[in-house]
């Protein structure tokens, strides 16, 4: 699947590690459940940031980002791995919409 970088996975119901265990050497073997963020929907995510209308994850250069939960996101119902996402298709094609529920929220 190919992001388009809307961002909207990074808004709802997303696991991610809590910002202060980030560092450049994690060993996410040896995280605690006591490490790991469940969003809940009513905030983004703490690594979630703005280029002009691109979504960028401020971790996602980090060598051990692949096997983070993000990371191994992958939606099995693409046809292939270059298939664009769908959701963030339908994103990009109502830019309104989009901007309500990111850019505003
Ligand atoms: S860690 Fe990165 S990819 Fe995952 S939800 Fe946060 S900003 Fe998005
Ligand atoms: S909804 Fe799709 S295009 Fe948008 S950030 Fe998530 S994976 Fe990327």
């Amino acid at each position: 699947m190919k992001c388009l970088r809307c961002g909207r996975c990074c808004f709802y119901n997303v696991v991610v590690i809590r910002p202060e265990r980030v560092k450049e050497d994690l060993n996410l073997g040896t995280l605690s459940e006591d490490d790991i963020l469940l969003l809940d929907g009513s905030t983004t995510c703490p690594f979630l940031i703005w280029e002009g209308d691109q979504a960028v994850c401020k971790i996602h250069g980090h060598p051990w980002f692949k096997d983070t939960p993000c990371g191994q996101f992958t939606q099995e119902i693409e046809k292939s791995e270059s298939s664009p996402c769908r959701t963030g298709t339908y994103m990009r094609a109502n830019i309104q919409l989009w901007r309500k529920l990111t850019l505003q929220e």
